[in-house]
């Protein structure tokens, strides 16, 4: 799903992001364009993980961003997936029910 949108529009449908520990040259990241999304709801988090719900300010899509962290002799690896939301998977979402 293209969009035109100024703030969003360079965010694909799903973007990742992953950086090991002690491989810089490695780490791939999620557009910079996360930063300019507002944080809607925290859907909680279980250990080191993060689940939160994102909107955009311009177009008000949705977006469900999780991150996970995980500790990898010798290093450690963070990873961030950050999905782009259809109105159905929102209102799941936010009644509590989104896996
Ligand atoms: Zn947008």
């Amino acid at each position: 799903m293209a969009t035109t949108c100024a703030v969003c529009g360079e965010l694909g449908d799903r973007e990742y992001g992953a950086q090991k520990g002690g491989w810089p040259e490695e780490s791939t990241f999620i557009p910079g364009a996360i930063d300019r999304l507002i944080e809607v709801q925290d859907l909680g988090s279980d250990g080191s993980r993060l689940h939160k719900l994102l909107r955009c300010p311009s177009c008000g899509d949705h977006f469900r961003y999780d991150t996970d962290y995980e500790f990898i002799v010798p290093g450690t690896e963070d990873s961030q997936v950050l999905s782009r939301l259809d109105e159905q998977q929102t209102a799941a979402l936010q009644a509590g029910d989104g896996g």
